[in-house]
């Protein structure tokens, strides 16, 4: 029987690696699993229940009553509500880099997301899909670029909103968040040693997706 073809997408924040994998998934046909959209349900469902991000007890006791659901067209499901754009809050990203320090978080939803590895060629992105998630991932690549260009990148994705932060409050948020989630006592960022590196930080979208396909086939 032909195994089925994972590729695991891991790199510090607004290196674009949604983005990319998302346009994998589309030009190969596969199955597209963003895990940070997890971290992300669980921080908002605590958020929106009053629930202290730093009690863990209390985030234990929370994640009993979640269900989370991603779809063939990219949309986030908690407990059959449609979140999609509730979670990519700067308030839920910031509790999605707490919630995700604590190991009985981590265990639930890596359960989860190696479940639904296992449904076809998959293309997942996170923190620790390489070393944690799927530690024999068929391509592993480690998506990186300068501060700055992230940076950049992320301050243009929020001007569309018609969000405007400078690039300094930009590199300090970014900043901060790839120190809590490679700090972490459990399953930090780090890059696998059989990971490949992409630094995009002079590729475009397109030259990241094709080198990424190239060696898929
Ligand atoms: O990738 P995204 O920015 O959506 O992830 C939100 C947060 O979820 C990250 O900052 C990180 O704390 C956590 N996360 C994680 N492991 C993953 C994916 C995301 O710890 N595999």
């Amino acid at each position: 029987m032909k195994k089925n073809i994972s590729v695991a997408i891991d790199g510090p924040s607004a290196a674009g690696k949604s983005t990319i994998a998302k346009m994998v998934a589309k030009k190969e046909n596969f199955i597209y699993i963003d895990t940070g959209a997890m971290y992300r349900c669980v921080a908002y469902y605590c958020l929106t229940q009053k629930i202290d991000l730093n009690d863990e007890k209390a985030v234990e006791q929370a994640i009993e009553h979640i269900q989370i659901r991603l779809t063939p067209d990219n949309k986030v499901y908690l407990n059959d509500e449609d979140v999609s754009n509730q979670i990519r809050q700067d308030q839920v990203s910031l509790g999605a880099s707490c919630v995700s320090k604590y190991q009985v978080v981590r265990s639930f939803l890596v359960d989860e997301q190696r479940k639904m590895a296992k449904a076809g060629n998959v293309i997942l992105d996170g923190r620790d899909i390489g070393t944690v998630v799927l530690p024999d991932a068929s391509i592993k690549i480690y998506l990186d670029a300068t501060i700055e260009c992230r940076a950049r990148r992320r301050m243009l994705e929020r001007k569309e909103k018609g969000i405007d932060l400078s690039l300094e409050e930009t590199i300090k948020e970014i900043e901060l968040r790839d120190w809590k989630d490679s700090t972490r006592k459990h399953s930090p960022l780090r890059c696998a040693e059989d990971a490949i590196v992409i630094d995009s930080t002079d590729l475009s979208i397109d030259e990241v997706v094709s080198r990424i396909i190239n060696l898929v086939n």
